[in-house]
């Protein structure tokens, strides 16, 4: 059969723009050679006219404002009287072109917004044929829901302006229900939370057999992660002059600084509780200043609060209460901040969908269309059932199942697990998809930490491990300490990535490795075993050990150190385990004087194979 050329899938974004194609395996973002796949929609010249794209642009931006083009989207398709608002924000000159259009002068030459993002659609299918070694001359590409026909229209032509037959306009909602699969569905409404870097939306949309429609839409195209940016730059500058004087002013270079600074510790935010920030102003002044999440949260907290009031406005537009949206969709690198996330979901009543990086996953939904365009069939048989079992990683490194293979979904599994260090306060949680016994002969899907747990003994907290796989094929996967409440959560689409090809050789190679993977899960289980019993052992030596006769303790620190020699050296399960049995029967006499709970609880004579699962340790 004939190869057929690649149709491209291209998000071009306010902030950020990238591409992705279809794979066999699904859609794929095309990353440039440091494994980057965003570019900054960001276009600078220089005074020879000589053009930089993406990141080497944006670092130009304060230096040179009246030469470095970004937000161009906003004047796709518009006149000059409609972008009024927007002027005052964009350093660089918008002027009135033809027919009244909004374009920008640079150096004294006058482009027009179809020209300027056809410069970052080129970039885009540059490195997507650089990436698959062939021309792309064909792409799909998505627009805000808001859009109207004109604003469309510029988008076509910049497009044909790169030298791309633009096969389709898909609004960016519908492009992220896409990439997750939710054409699917019969009869689903969808919202779509879409909190970029310059601009919020907000669009409901209805799905019935692969058909969409937007039901409604609402946002502000002049709210985004900008404007967190802002509030730590204001809350650094303040106190700048404040420890440093009020007269301090801060020059184009120091102002980058700034932006970058702020935009760095926002992003680490969105993981750490804290983020250091330390900025060298010169002459020996050092600003340095730990900020913590909650400080960041409480300072974005009115900027969320509207993106909410947009959403009840959507909701009410649509004629709808949130509790009849059946799924909301996480969009916009903006959404990994914990408090948006936490707000949607309170407001709407579910978790929302964020296991699609929600930067790409607008993305990924365009490839999915030019794939459908390109009459590529889905591989419906991955959606029925859960191809691969799913589980996390225990202790030692054996993989602990949740969820069998061939299960149908949805489905839900939970076990409890607990910790294997004294005090110990956080768990990694790895989630596993494979047929292996051993983790690391399993596909790694995401991870999560549950921090937080009370210090307590070893095998003293109860943390529950729930997977929950819904209708759409979507992953679940939460950890709760029952004793804290603590609680942790991640989600992930465990068929993104795989073919039915992959699938029947994970099948294969567990079956020829089943008899080796047994046994090295089983050794991990009777070494786990192991270092438990030493170490109840070691207490109950700790607290009577004079009870015990010279030939005992002869007797049981022989069988100690042959139990230990064997851990370091030994991969037989059963010679460790026949040790381990030896050195619990030397216990025989400490465990009939004194025992603690622990030991009691240790010694019962559990054989291997019937141990809790237990969770990794952690330092
Ligand atoms: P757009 O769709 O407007 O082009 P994106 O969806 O790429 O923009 O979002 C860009 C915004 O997301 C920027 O403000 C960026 O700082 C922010 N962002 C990216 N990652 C994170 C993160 N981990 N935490 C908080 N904000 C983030
Ligand atoms: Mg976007």
């Amino acid at each position: 059969m004939e190869k057929q050329p690649t149709i491209l899938g291209i998000d071009l974004g306010t902030t950020n723009s990238l591409g992705a194609i279809m794979k066999d395996a699904g859609p794929e973002v095309i990353a440039d050679a440091d494994g980057e796949s965003l570019v900054p929609s960001v276009i600078a010249f220089d005074s020879e006219g000589k053009v930089t794209v993406g990141t080497a642009a944006r670092a130009h931006a304060v230096e040179n404002p009246l030469a470095t083009v970004f937000s161009i989207k906003r004047l796709m398709g518009r006149s000059l009287s409609d972008v009024r608002e927007d002027l005052t924000h964009l350093p660089y000159a918008v002027v009135a072109g033809p027919r009244g259009s909004a374009c920008v002068n640079v150096n004294g030459q006058v482009r027009a917004p179809q020209e300027l993002s056809a410069i970052v659609l080129r970039e885009i299918q540059s490195r997507a044929a650089a990436a698959l070694g062939e021309q792309i001359t064909r792409a799909v590409i998505t627009v805000p829901a808001y859009f109207d026909d004109a604003q469309r229209h510029a988008t076509r032509e910049a497009g044909q302006l790169a030298g791309l037959e633009v096969l389709r306009i898909v609004n960016e909602p519908t492009a992220a229900a896409l990439a997750y699969g939710l054409d699917r569905q019969t009869d689903a409404t969808i919202a779509v939370y879409d909190l970029g870097g310059g601009t919020f939306d907000v669009s409901i949309l209805h799905v019935s057999e692969g058909v969409f429609q937007v039901l409604s839409t609402n946002g502000d195209t002049r709210l985004g992660g900008d404007d967190f940016d802002r509030e730590l730059i204001d809350l650094i500058t303040g106190e700048i002059r404040e420890r440093f004087g009020r007269e301090i002013t801060f020059g184009p270079a120091t102002r980058q600084a700034l932006r970058n600074f702020a935009e760095a510790a926002k992003i680490r935010l969105s993981q750490r509780e804290t983020a250091d920030v330390r900025i060298d102003l010169g002459d020996g002044r050092v600003y340095t200043r730990a900020i913590t999440r909650e400080e960041f949260e409480a300072r974005i907290q009115s900027h969320v609060d509207h993106t909410l009031e947009h959403c009840r406005r959507a909701l009410s537009d649509a004629k709808l209460t949130a509790s009849e949206i059946d799924e909301v969709i996480l969009v916009g690198g903006s959404t990994r901040i914990p408090l948006v996330r936490r707000a949607v979901e309170e407001l709407f009543q579910r978790r929302p969908y964020t296991a699609i990086d929600p930067d790409r996953v607008v993305a990924l939904g365009a490839a999915v269309q030019a794939g459908i365009l390109a009459g590529r069939k889905r591989d419906t048989l991955l959606l029925d059932v859960t191809p691969l079992s799913l589980g996390i990683e225990t202790l030692g490194g054996a993989m602990g199942k949740l969820i069998m293979r061939n299960s149908t979904i949805p489905r839900t599994a939970t076990e409890t697990f607990t910790t294997s260090v004294d005090g110990q306060t956080s768990v990694d949680i790895n989630i596993l998809q494979g047929e292996r016994e051993l983790a690391e002969d399993c596909r790694l899907l995401g991870k999560f930490q549950l921090t937080g747990i009370p210090p307590m003994p070893a095998g003293a907290p109860r943390i529950q491990v729930t997977f929950l796989i819904d209708a759409n094929g979507i992953l679940n996967v939460s950890a709760r300490e029952e004793r804290s409440g603590r609680a942790a959560a991640v989600q992930v689409t465990p068929a993104a990535g795989l073919t039915k090809e992959e699938i029947g050789r994970v099948v294969k190679e567990s079956v020829r490795h089943a008899r080796r993977d047994m046994t090295a899960h089983r050794l991990i289980d009777v070494r786990n075993e192991s270092h438990r019993v030493l170490g109840a052992i070691d207490k109950a030596l700790a607290n009577a050990a004079d009870i015990l006769t010279d030939e005992q303790r002869r007797k049981l620190d022989a069988a100690v150190e042959r139990v230990r020699t064997l851990m370091d050296t030994n991969d037989d399960p059963d010679e460790l385990y026949r040790a381990m049995r030896d050195a619990n029967d030397a216990a025989g006499p400490l465990t009939r004087y004194q025992m603690d709970e622990v030991l009691s609880k240790t010694f019962r004579g559990k054989s291997a194979k019937d141990l809790d699962p237990r969770i990794g340790t952690e330092e």
